[in-house]
């Protein structure tokens, strides 16, 4: 996610890089395999134990609902049998005024008709013809699992009859006046790793969602006068009467599916590296923009990363007043955006998501700095190549100048990596999360020279694609793959990680 009103002080230098835009060159075309080619070594390995969501959805407007049955089949790669399964309930987070995952300050934006109630209700859960009981709690579903659980290597299949409200809400999940924006709106399984199954808050901070790749069937059924912009590749519309369509709509290795929903969409489109672009629109030339910044930045990914191997990929405008959010092949950005100064650096950082976050996943509640701190550094390096110098100085302006402020505030504490509630605020995620995060790449870009930290940051979409790294996997890739050059003191350094002794001397003082 990036917040448009985090760096709206730094107008000046940005109106400066738009200005002397200039095109980007040097298009080399040697991407000439197909998606299906690429990473499929890795794509074959979690392919074939990902789990498998079947959703059929009935979207009505109208009523601002959704009526769906999933099919979940889920196989248990843990290492112990599963008495359980977990899911989270995110549009239950919309549900209590006095519990919406906002920072109170910004409550008006987010509800500008006043507080309207989102929420998801579970009908039935089965296995096979078993009807199964589940506790609900808050945001989370317990699934007790039949029999004596589910043993290591073996499968079940659930179907889940549910019932979404959309809330009146600019948030990720919501409607304004244009758009539907229908995101964390099913039932999503948490992830069981070695700290057993994670549940955490909808924390109003961050982005804090933690999901592993699966792959996705997904049947919407829709008013025929509105388009649809989602997650996936959408291989057939189709009119099912004459007031309704279906959309059916396919996915790769995934870790989430998001769409958006307008009556009033315009589309525009564009290909690159045989990639279909697309920009779901409002605003004419503000369309077209969004559209360009996503086909030079998924360009410039593409060569200095590795590419994106997915069929396409979609930039919606929405009734969104954050600024923007990423979801798999899917990004919202704020539709008043369109046709300002910000909207390219906006776009550019949703789209680095694609790969860090997208291709390569991470606990985004415990360790956020790690997909938004590079992030935001690969939307630097895009400046930068795009623009030259002026491109480089946006690391002064935007990056490093962030976290000086910050520094200047006298704050306490300085460590980067910690759980989204250990941060005060917007403004100390902010500054660390995201200013201080990317300034980790940036230093060591500087030390190892483009070449070896293009090659290292390769190295770790190929090593991590489509499972969720940490930030112990990066220090050990780096140290390893620079002989100790970059080591763990120089992350500890960075991440303003503290021995252990200073820390009490800290506590004590
Ligand atoms: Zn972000």
């Amino acid at each position: 996610m990036i917040r448009a009103f985090n760096f709206r002080k730094y107008k000046a230098p940005l109106i400066v890089l738009l200005i002397i835009a200039i095109s980007i060159t040097g298009y080399f075309a040697f991407f000439k395999r197909s998606s299906t080619q690429l990473y499929s070594k890795q794509y074959k390995k979690i392919a074939g134990q990902c789990t498998h969501y079947d959703i059929y959805a009935d979207f009505n407007p109208e009523n601002k609902s959704i009526n769906a049955v999933q099919t979940v089949r889920y196989k248990n790669n843990t290492n112990t049998t599963l008495n359980e399964l977990y899911f989270y309930l995110y549009p239950n987070a919309f549900k209590n005024e006095d519990m919406t995952p906002f920072p109170g300050e910004e409550f008006s934006r987010a509800y500008p008709n006043g507080f309207d109630p989102g929420y998801i209700e579970i009908n039935y859960i089965k296995a096979g013809e078993e009807e199964l009981d589940f506790k609900l709690n808050d945001i989370y579903l317990q699934v007790p699992l039949p029999s004596k659980g589910l043993k290591q290597g073996r499968e079940i299949s659930l179907e889940i009859s549910f019932k979404v409200q959309i809330p009146n809400c600019l948030g990720r999940f919501g409607y304004g006046e244009k758009t539907f924006n229908i995101c964390n709106w099913y039932p999503i399984l948490a992830v069981y790793d070695e700290n057993g199954w994670n549940l955490d808050p909808y924390y109003a901070i961050g982005d804090p969602f933690y999901s592993e790749s699966s792959i996705y069937q997904v049947t919407i059924e829709a008013p025929k006068d509105f388009i649809i912009a989602s997650t996936g590749e959408q291989v057939e519309v189709k009119d099912k009467d004459d007031t309704k369509k279906i959309w059916t709509i396919e996915t790769g290795l995934v870790r989430d599916f998001a769409w958006t929903a307008s009556s009033d969409y315009k589309i525009a489109s564009t290909t690159v590296d045989g990639i279909k672009i697309y920009s779901y629109y409002f605003h004419e030339g503000g369309g077209k923009d969004a559209l360009k910044s996503a086909a030079e930045s998924i360009r410039f990914y593409n060569r200095y990363f590795g590419k994106y191997p997915y069929e396409n990929y979609s930039v919606a405008a929405a009734d969104f007043y954050i600024g923007g959010m990423e979801y798999p092949n899917l990004v919202l950005i704020d539709r008043t955006l369109y046709g300002g100064s910000f909207l390219e650096y906006i776009v550019v950082h949703e789209t680095a998501h694609q790969w860090w976050y997208g291709l390569v996943g991470s606990n985004q509640v415990k360790e956020a700095w790690l997909d938004e701190g590079l992030t935001e550094y690969s939307t630097i390096m895009f400046l930068e190549n795009k623009y030259g110098k002026q491109g480089k100085q946006a690391y002064d302006d935007i990056v490093k100048s962030r976290y000086h402020f910050f520094e200047l505030s006298n704050p306490l504490d300085f460590r980067v990596l910690r759980a989204l509630n250990e941060f005060e605020g917007w403004k100390d995620y902010d500054a660390l999360v995201y200013a201080r995060g990317a300034m980790v790449f940036g230093e060591i870009r500087e030390e190892v020279g483009d070449k070896t930290f293009q090659k290292v940051m390769s190295r770790y979409l190929e090593e991590y694609i489509y499972r969720n790294a940490t930030t112990e996997d990066l220090i050990r890739l780096w140290e390893k793959e620079t002989n100790n050059t970059i080591d763990r003191c120089f992350f500890n350094k960075m991440l303003n990680i503290m021995p252990d002794d200073e820390k009490e001397n800290i506590s004590a003082a």
